[in-house]
């Protein structure tokens, strides 16, 4: 749960809640990202938040996911957890790659000097799943990845195939290696960057398997994981932000004499749901920390969470009325921000699917 939380945890979500008011000064006295971005980050190490996300061995926190969800939820909860700069780059898949990846590709990407990829959605036409074939020293890749995220300025692509005859691997594959081929580059409505990608015949040395093969699925499910607690932390962040945001319009003395039972009402409903979602993050925050299977706990936190902030930011709106919808208003900028949070890292049915095959068939996931 949120409360009671040890000494420590308080202080870092006072520590985050004091960057997070500095940064939204920032963000309210410049309209440069490149300026923004750099403030935000030295801010940030100085607050103690930038490191959490990298591993101790490089200087990092390692953060904790109820840490990082205090973290991020404090930022959310001012409306800017999203802006770049903040988190300091976090290995994911590559810390359990080989010495030899690690030395070449993760020293160099947390410095900052390299850009990576995940390559895990296939175009919905594939006839085949992205494929490698063994052949003595070397796999050789062909098929598509359709929607990686910073993949046109990505250095390398971590991404899923299928290895013949032994299964899924998780694969780094630089962009620059000949039968790569960058398709087509664009932009989602909430303002990220991305790229789809083909690969034909191209050839990478054994040594950029990350972990062995077969175990590719589990591997990427993991990285998956993390991302949905980040996104589910964020949305219980932002759903705070909209109820106060909601509550100062309605407490304004020209909104109190028209606030009638019926908005009452939609308010206290806001408010119900921004509870139910928030505790649900935190219970399974503190099932992570205590090292226990929550892969279900995460997709029903990510369902809620997101689920909550899109209709909370509907309502809002409806509440607030067409100033909401200038381009200038935070309202707005949430309703483009947040759609993309139902589908990033699975869609909301196919998680409730999921989360039913979890219980159904496997007799796991709690309520
Ligand atoms: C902002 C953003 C960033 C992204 N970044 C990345 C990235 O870096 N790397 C990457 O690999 N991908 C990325 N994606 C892609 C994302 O993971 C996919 O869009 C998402 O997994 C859905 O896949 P899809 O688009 O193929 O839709 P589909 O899987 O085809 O889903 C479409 C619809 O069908 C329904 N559906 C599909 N399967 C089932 C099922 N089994 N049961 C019930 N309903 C089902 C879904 O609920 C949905 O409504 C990103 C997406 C967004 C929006």
């Amino acid at each position: 749960m949120p409360d009671f939380l040890t000494e420590e945890q308080n202080e870092l979500r006072q520590r985050a809640e004091s960057l997070a008011q500095q940064i939204s000064e920032i963000e309210l006295a410049s309209s440069d990202p490149k300026q923004i971005r750099i403030q935000a980050r030295d801010l940030s190490k100085k607050a103690g938040i930038f490191h959490l996300t990298q591993p101790t061995e490089y200087g990092g926190l390692d953060g904790t996911a109820l840490e990082l969800t205090i973290a991020r939820e404090a930022l959310a909860n001012k409306n800017v957890g999203h802006l770049p700069g903040i988190f300091g780059p976090s290995p994911g898949l590559l810390a359990q790659a080989s010495e030899e990846i690690q030395q070449k590709f993760l020293d160099p990407y947390l410095a900052g000097d390299l850009q990576s990829g995940f390559g895990f959605t296939e175009p919905s036409d594939a006839k085949r799943h992205t494929w490698a074939q063994l052949e003595g020293e070397e796999l050789i890749v062909n098929g598509a990845k359709s929607y990686v995220t910073g993949g046109s300025s990505a250095d390398f692509i971590n991404t899923l195939v299928e290895v013949e005859d032994v299964g899924p691997a998780m694969i780094l594959i630089e962009t620059s290696r000949p039968g790569v081929e960058l398709q087509k580059a664009f932009s989602s409505v909430d303002g990220s960057h991305h790229a789809s990608f083909t690969f034909t015949n191209v050839h990478v040395p054994n040594s950029h398997l990350i972990g062995e093969a077969g175990t590719g699925m589990t591997r990427a499910l993991e990285q998956v994981n993390s991302v949905r607690m980040a996104i589910a932390a964020n949305c219980i962040g932002l759903n705070r932000f909209v109820c106060d945001l909601v509550a100062n319009h309605l407490a304004s003395t020209d909104n109190r004499s028209h606030t009638n039972h019926e908005t009452r009402v939609k308010f206290g409903r806001m408010r119900t749901q921004a509870f139910a979602a928030r505790s649900s993050v935190y219970r399974t925050a503190h099932l992570m920390e205590a090292g226990e299977n929550c892969v279900n706990e995460i997709m029903a936190s990510k369902i809620l969470a997101s689920e909550t902030i899109t209709e909370l930011t509907d309502t809002a709106i409806q509440i607030v009325g067409g100033e909401a919808l200038i381009e200038s208003h935070p309202l707005a900028s949430i309703f483009r921000r947040v759609r993309a949070s139902r589908l990033a890292e699975g869609p909301t049915d196919t998680l409730h699917a999921n989360i039913s095959r979890g219980y159904l068939d496997l007799n796991l996931g709690r309520i």
